[in-house]
């Protein structure tokens, strides 16, 4: 049966008059589904009887269950959600001064195989649809009674790895009539998939593109993640360059320091000198020990020397608040714990 959230409100007014509806009956569904955000076509009472048994007989509203909910001393929440067909994905809702933010996954596992990523480990099963993608926004709304108000693409899985299914999600959550959740409020991650970055560009989305970079060295960066194998530093920056250019979106580069392998300040160095006149911010992560991972966290005084240097040649860099890090903070952790 086909997932109604997979349809942006163009392709489901199509799908109505394949069904002989009439669109602007797709419109107050979609109304129903991302405004009033309810969680069953019986809510849906400005709609006949008849067409809500048409609509239960054509789609289902695939609402997740929580099989695990874990909350931090900081209010970080994380869920497992059942996708209803065996395989399970995580969400994480976290609480800024600016509003509540969700980190949400793009895949069931993940290709990539950074090494520093509780995700490794876990065989990439499948894509989510845009639907699952959006569901998990609804199930933690509809848990927590909260609206979310920015969405962080950087859970399990590269979402550039996704791209189509992961558009359209965003389509869906900015649209005016839906979720309205504004590009500026969202953010991809990337592992760097280069032809994807350029692609995006070219879209002219202004959604915040962020760059996990974790190192200025091929050597060193094709070790911590096999995608520069593939795409190298000097690729990857010719893309965000490009991605800059077409957006004049500021890009921020994901660099998670890890105890004697790129903390040093001969690292600090190289990485102003590949980051110099770009339209740029650095978000130092200190990172997460996982078990049985090669990287260690580096140290506080380290991680703050490296700050420093780098905002003292012009680079605006801030380390990255550890939110929930006694409930397994590293993504993919929490699924791998119950699997
Ligand atoms: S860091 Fe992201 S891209 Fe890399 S393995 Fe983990 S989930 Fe995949």
């Amino acid at each position: 049966m086909k997932n109604i959230k997979d349809y942006n409100l163009e392709e489901l007014k199509e799908e109505f008059i394949k069904l002989s509806e009439k669109p602007y009956r797709a419109e107050q569904v979609f109304k129903w589904l991302y405004v009033d955000k309810v969680s069953s076509f019986d809510e849906m009472t400005n709609l006949s009887k008849e067409l809500r048994e048409k609509l239960k007989k054509e789609f289902k509203l695939n609402n997740f269950k929580i099989l695990k909910k874990q909350e931090s001393v900081d209010g970080t929440k994380k869920y497992l959600f059942d996708l209803l067909d065996g395989n399970a994905i995580e969400t994480v809702l976290m609480e800024y001064h600016h509003g509540k933010s969700i980190c949400v996954s793009t895949q069931v596992g993940c290709k990539m195989g950074c090494k520093f990523c509780a995700s490794t480990g876990i065989n990439f099963i499948r894509n989510l649809s845009s639907g699952e993608i959006i569901e998990q926004i609804l199930a933690v709304e509809r848990e927590e009674n909260v609206t979310i108000s920015n969405v962080v693409f950087m859970g399990i899985g590269e979402p550039l790895d996704n791209f189509d299914n992961v558009i359209n999600a965003i389509h869906i959550l900015n649209h005016p009539k839906g979720l309205k959740i504004g590009a500026r409020h969202i953010s991809i991650s990337t592992s760097g998939i280069v032809p994807k970055i350029i692609e995006l560009a070219d879209m002219n989305l202004q959604c915040t593109l962020s760059i996990s970079l974790h190192s200025t060295n091929d050597a060193k960066r094709s070790e911590m993640m096999p995608i520069n194998k593939k795409y190298n530093i000097e690729e990857l920056m010719k893309a965000c360059k490009y991605y800059i250019e077409k957006t004049n979106k500021r890009i921020s580069f994901e660099y998670a320091l890890a105890k004697e392998n790129n903390d040093n300040l001969e690292d600090a160095k190289e990485l102003v000198k590949l980051l110099k006149n770009m339209l740029c911010h650095v978000n130092l992560i200190p990172i997460n020990k996982i078990e049985n991972g090669t990287y260690v966290k580096s140290t506080n005084e380290n991680i703050i020397k490296f700050r420093d240097y780098l905002n003292s040649k012009g680079i605006v860099a801030t380390i990255r608040r550890e939110l929930g890090s006694d409930i397994d903070a590293a993504c993919g952790q929490l699924r791998r714990k119950n699997l």
